[in-house]
């Protein structure tokens, strides 16, 4: 589309520190990145990829529906020359809110088609159904056998939030790899399930560009299963998704939080390494006669601080305990532990044959 008269055009030039400064910012010829607030969230920001085309725009995320974010948002296309009613098209990474409510929202006020992995329906579906009073994280925490995170986990998080008006269903489910049409440009959407099961990286092979949404994060390591409906195996899901995406060609990283860096490989190794370094931790922890995913948590380091499972907070306690659930269960699957099945699921060393 032609630019619009008086639109600034600022190169990024976001380092570790500085990604989460609001505004626009050029990552490439026609793709600007819009960091918006997450005020209560320890992420603190979440890119908003914008592409302009010959019809209109389309967004890669949409934000999170809160006023901080609307009002920063309505600056930085302002910034760009553009309004929300320029947008003709959400494409959105998956279903967790600080993605996909402000798409929501926004689509469905200016008209704009909003699209979704389909992998992400069955939480979408809970979440609008009744059965969301009984909060689905308590039988995951119950199976890690981390109990005792469930009163603190209640006391912050309501099962249901306030509104479901900003969880809308989207107007299209994607469904496997396909392209899309946009403009002259051709994107890939390539479904890469583990973060959520309907997480969705979007390629521009062209130009060179992989929105990676929460699959790949270029300065921390992605949660993965963090969805009110049960995965068994979210790990084996995610590392299959990185082994897809780390046979794409080599693309410059558009994460959702954190700078924008250049080669999607280097990243999806580290993350590879990362988690080749967790399963062999947990299944030492195994060995070292840990029996549940929350016992095993204990005896891992856990943030960049190395610090101990007790010293975090509610909310990143609970992601510890499913993320070593999902640890241990790649484990039990590949044959290195044995699983005994439960309402808590515990892990044995391998008796010798
Ligand atoms: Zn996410």
């Amino acid at each position: 589309m032609t630019r619009p008269p008086g639109a600034e055009r600022v190169v990024d030039r976001a380092g570790r520190g500085e990604w989460t400064e609001p505004g626009a910012f050029e990552v490439a010829p026609g793709v600007h990145r819009l960091p918006l607030p997450l005020p209560m969230d320890g992420l603190r920001a979440v890119n908003v990829y914008v592409i302009e085309t010959d019809d209109g725009l389309v967004l890669i995320d949409g934000g999170w529906a809160i006023p901080e974010s609307r009002t920063i948002f309505d600056a930085s296309l302002k910034q760009l020359g553009y309004t929300v009613r320029d947008i003709r098209r959400f494409l959105v990474t998956h279903m967790h809110r600080d993605h996909y409510t402000q798409a929501s929202v926004v689509g469905r006020e200016v008209g704009a088609h909003v699209a979704l992995g389909l992998g992400d329906k069955a939480t979408m579906e809970l979440m609008h159904s009744d059965a969301l009073d009984e909060d689905p994280n308590m039988d995951r925490l119950r199976a890690a056998g981390a109990e005792e995170l469930a009163e603190g986990w209640r006391a912050m998080m309501p099962s249901r939030p306030p509104s479901m008006d900003d969880y809308g269903m989207p107007d299209e489910w994607l469904d496997r790899d396909l392209v899309i049409d946009i403009g002259s440009r051709r994107l890939g959407a390539v479904s890469t399930p583990g973060h959520t099961q309907g997480h969705y990286v979007f390629a521009d092979e062209e130009a060179s560009l992989l929105f990676a949404g929460d699959h790949v994060l270029s300065t921390i390591t992605p949660s993965i299963g963090f969805e009110p409906a049960y995965v068994q195996q979210p790990l084996r899901d995610y590392l299959a998704s990185l082994a897809k995406v780390r046979a794409m060609p080599d693309l410059k990283l558009l994460p959702a939080h954190g700078p924008v860096t250049e080669s999607s490989h280097t990243r999806v190794d580290e993350l590879v390494a990362h988690h080749d370094v967790r399963l062999e931790q947990s299944l030492r922890a195994v060995d070292s006669g840990a029996r549940t995913a929350w016992e095993a948590a204990g005896e891992l380091p856990w943030t960049r601080r190395e610090r101990h499972r007790d010293e975090l907070g509610p909310f990143d306690g609970v992601l510890a305990a499913f993320e070593t659930l999902a640890h241990l269960e790649l484990l039990a699957l590949q044959g290195k532990v044995s699983r005994i099945a439960g309402a808590t699921v515990r892990f044995e060393p391998l008796r010798p044959a």
